[in-house]
Order: structure tokens, then sequence, then C-alpha cells
């Protein structure tokens, strides 16, 4: 246990992952003084482009390693690496798990705590986890492989774990996977896709308790529906908790996360929330949100950061907009969403994953005009394309002319 800091800064970014480094930047560039910013991470490095861990991290060869990955890289910025911040005074204080925190007095307690895994058993949240993980699949190499989970975190990982030659089986409740985004139309060819690469699909149940052997190491999932399934590795991706523990009672809460407003400030006063924790207005669809994605973590640090300096010189900023993005890789797959997924969904293209390059897309249509738009296997371009018909949510003549204009339509706007 270490004492207690009784150090002062102008500004402390408590938590150092994907909103800290876009957060750090857009300080630098407002032009804070050397001493005046901190970051306490329970982390060991300096902030990183989290999506990269699920990826190519976990691949047998090539992997990327820090320091290619720090943030900003991953929007096409400067890569912050540890030096950067010891050159621009900013400081980066790791290592250390903030245990108290008091808002009104503004003040933080530290010391550190170790985090215990059963052996065999993976979760997937920072690089030390897929550090761990990494060696695990290394040591397991032809063995068995229980994904528990069918969201991003265990289709991403059943792939990097199949393509690691372990012998890779997916269990979820839901009659398919990712259901909060994919409909059944869209599941299923990502399903097929991976049953074709060997990977075994269980639905419909959740796993329910895991048997170790003498040396306490996991080699049996039991499933809710009986059935059971041998395992030399377990990589649990059952969702993600917003760790705002620390402030309960002391800001408001909403939806499961912090409450913030447009600037993303909480109801107390120079204490803001962003990334995964804020819950925050989402006009556009005349709503709250709290989203899990790179993509806000990077902008709503950025529109903080950019209010906390406008106010300083008394002046204002616009409100946060912001158009739900979402996107994941695996295998030779690539795609991305835009807009809101509500409504009826018209689906277009080759949807057979037996057929190479296959490449089809969905629009969600409500009250007649397109609210959100999915795409596999774009091109940037293409890519684009969707992402302004999410944004601009034009009226659509007809569902059988969308479908059969598919991406001409979107291209065409
Ligand atoms: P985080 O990046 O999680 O950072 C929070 C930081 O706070 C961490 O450093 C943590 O250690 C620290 N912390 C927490 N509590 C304390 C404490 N008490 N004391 C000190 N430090 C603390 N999104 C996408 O859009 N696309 C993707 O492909 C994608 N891939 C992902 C892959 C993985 C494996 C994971 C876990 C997430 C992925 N995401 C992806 C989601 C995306 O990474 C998150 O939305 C984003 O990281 C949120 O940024 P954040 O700064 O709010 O939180
Ligand atoms: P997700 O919420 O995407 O998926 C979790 C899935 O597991 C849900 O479908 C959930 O079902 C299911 N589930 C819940 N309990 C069980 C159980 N006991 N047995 C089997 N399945 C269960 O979360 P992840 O864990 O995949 O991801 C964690 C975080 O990381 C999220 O914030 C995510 O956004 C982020 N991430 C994002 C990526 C991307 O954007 N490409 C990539 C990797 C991670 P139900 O919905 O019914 O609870």
């Amino acid at each position: 246990m270490t004492e207690p800091m009784a150090t002062h800064f102008k500004y402390i970014i408590l938590g150092g992952g994907v909103a800290a480094g876009y957060a750090a930047k857009e300080f630098f560039n407002s032009g804070i003084k050397s001493g005046e910013l901190a970051i306490i991470s329970k982390e060991s490095v300096a902030p990183y482009e989290r999506p990269a861990l699920s990826k190519a991290y976990l691949f047998p060869e090539g992997a990327p390693r820090l320091p290619g990955f720090h943030t900003c890289v991953g929007s096409g910025g400067e890569r912050l690496v540890p030096e950067w911040y010891a050159e621009n005074g900013i400081e980066l204080i790791l290592n250390t798990e903030i245990v108290k925190a008091d808002l009104t007095r503004k003040t933080l307690e530290n010391f550190g705590v170790e985090g215990a895994n059963a052996k065999g058993i993976y979760y997937l949240r920072e690089i030390d986890d897929a550090d761990t993980l990494f060696e695990g699949v290394r040591d397991k190499v032809g063995g068995k492989a229980v994904v528990v989970g069918g969201g991003y975190i265990g289709l991403e990982l059943a792939a990097s774990l199949i393509i690691n030659k372990l012998d890779v089986t997916i269990v979820y409740p839901e009659p398919w996977c990712m259901p909060r985004l994919f409909t059944a139309e869209i599941a299923d060819f990502y399903e097929r896709y991976y049953q074709n690469k060997g990977i075994k699909i269980i639905k419909g149940t959740v796993a329910a308790g895991f048997e170790s052997d003498a040396s306490g190491h996991v080699n049996l999932v039991k499933l809710k529906d009986g059935r059971e399934l041998s395992a030399d590795i377990v990589v649990v991706g059952v969702g993600a908790r917003p760790l705002i523990n620390l402030f309960k009672g002391q800001v408001d809460e909403e939806r499961g996360g912090i409450k913030v407003d447009s600037y993303f400030r909480t109801s107390v006063p120079a204490v803001y929330a962003v990334g995964d924790v804020a819950t925050f207005p989402l006009p556009v669809y005349n709503d709250k949100r709290r989203v899990e994605h790179v993509d806000h973590a990077r902008k709503s640090a950025i529109q903080a950061v950019q209010h906390i300096k406008a106010s300083e010189e008394g002046e204002s900023i616009a409100e946060y907009y912001y158009l739900p993005y979402f996107y994941s890789r695996s295998f030779d797959l690539s795609w991305q969403f835009y807009g809101d997924n509500v409504g009826d969904l018209v689906v277009f293209g080759q949807r057979d994953p037996l057929v190479p390059k296959a490449k089809f897309g969905a629009y969600w249509i409500k009250d007649g005009r397109v609210m959100g738009a999915f795409l596999e296997s774009g091109t940037p371009e293409e890519n684009k394309a969707i992402a302004k018909v999410a944004k601009l949510r034009p009226e659509v003549e007809s569902r059988e002319a969308l479908a059969a204009s598919g991406l001409d339509f979107a291209i065409n706007v």
C-alpha cells in the first residue's frame, strides 16, 4: 500500500484509457502549462488504442505491440508515446488505482490492489489481460477454447483463437450473435462464416459453472442446459459495466452511467465524465445514451476539454454532435454501422458467406426515412457513403426500390 497523494494539479484525468489520451492531446493543443495536467491510471502503460487488444494483438505472428498503438494513432493522429507526456510536462501516474474520490473537495486517494483470475479463464479489458491471454493461448495451441458471450469480444476473440489453432466453441444465450445491433438476417451471415471456419456455436444457453483439474486449471464448462464442454481455455465476454462506484452518491447518474450535459459536465461543478461511463444527450434521436465505443471516447474527450478551455476564456462551444458509429473486424471481414438501428430492415447484396468477397449491407427505415446503415466489406468511399446516409436520413420511396438500388442509394445521396 502506498501513502495517499498530496499533490495538486489544475486538471486531473482519472483513468488512462482511450479518452484520456485524446483529452491529453486536446489539453496540449490548447496550450496548457507544464505541470498542470496529470493522468492517473491503474494500468502500467500510457494510454493506447484499446480496440487493438481483441484483434491483431493476439495473432500468432506479427502481432503489434506497444509503443506501436498508443493514442492517438487510431484516428490518424500523432502517436503519444510515454516520452511525449514527459516532454510536455504532463504527469503520467501509472499503476495507481484510485479507490476513493471526494468530488466536492476534489481529492483522490490511491493504493494498489491486485485483481485475481482463475487459471485458464480470461477476461479482456486491458493490456495486461491481453498479455496473459496471449501467453495462455500459446501454452494451449491445439487445445479446446470455450468463448462465453456472442458480442464484440466473443466474436473477435473466437476468430483470434482459431487463428491460433485452438478448437473453438462460442456459447451465448440469445438466438443469434450481436443481438443488440444485428438482426437475424445479418447475424446469419457471420454465424455461417464462423462455422465454415470451424468454430462451433451453441445458442440459447449460458455458462453456469466451471470445473478445474488438480492444478486449479479450468478443464470443464458446465452449461445451464446441462451440456458440458471440455476446455483448456475459457474467454469470457459477457458485457462491460461502467466503473462508476467511486462516485456513488456524489454525482447524478442516469441509465447506468454518469449523467452529463452536451459538454460532458456532470452534476458536480468542474467534474466532467467522458467515454464509456457518460450518459449524454443525443438530440438527433431525442434520446440519452451511454456508448461503449472508441469513436465516442475520442470525441467526447475532445468536446469536454474544448469546453473546459473555452469556459476559462468566458467563451462557449457548440453542443456535442455525435453520429453513432460502431465497427468490428475479424478474419477477412470488416463491417461498419452508422446511425440508429430502429425500424424495419432492408438488406441488399450477397449474403452467402461461402461466396468469395461476399459483400452486403442493410438500411434501417423508420417513418419513411433511413435511420441507420450497415455495410460489410465496404471500401473507405462506400463507408463514407453509408455514414452520410445515416447522417442525412433521406426519405425512401419504397423498401423494394431501396433494396434494388442497394449501396447505390447511399452513394447517390
Ligand atoms: P477505457 O479506455 O476503458 O479507459 C478507462 C481507464 O480507466 C483504464 O485505463 C482503466 O485502467 C482506468 N481506471 C478505471 N478505474 C480506475 C481507478 N479506480 N483508478 C485508476 N484508473 C482507473 N470500440 C470500438 O469502437 N471498436 C473496437 O474495435 C473496440 N474494440 C475493443 C476491444 C476491447 C478488448 C475492449 C475492451 C474494448 C473495445 N472497444 C472498441 C471499446 C472501446 O475501447 C471503449 O469504448 C473505449 O476504450 C472507452 O474509452 P474510455 O477512456 O472511456 O475507457
Ligand atoms: P457485449 O455487450 O458486446 O456482448 C456480451 C454478450 O454476452 C451479450 O450478447 C450478452 O447477452 C452475452 N452474455 C451475457 N451473459 C452471458 C453468459 N452468462 N453466457 C454467455 N453469454 C452471455 O460485450 P463484450 O463483453 O463483448 O464487450 C465488452 C466491451 O468491449 C463492450 O463495451 C464493447 O462495446 C467493447 N468492445 C467493442 C468492440 C468493438 O466495438 N468492435 C470489440 C471488443 C469489445 P445479453 O445481451 O443477453 O446480456
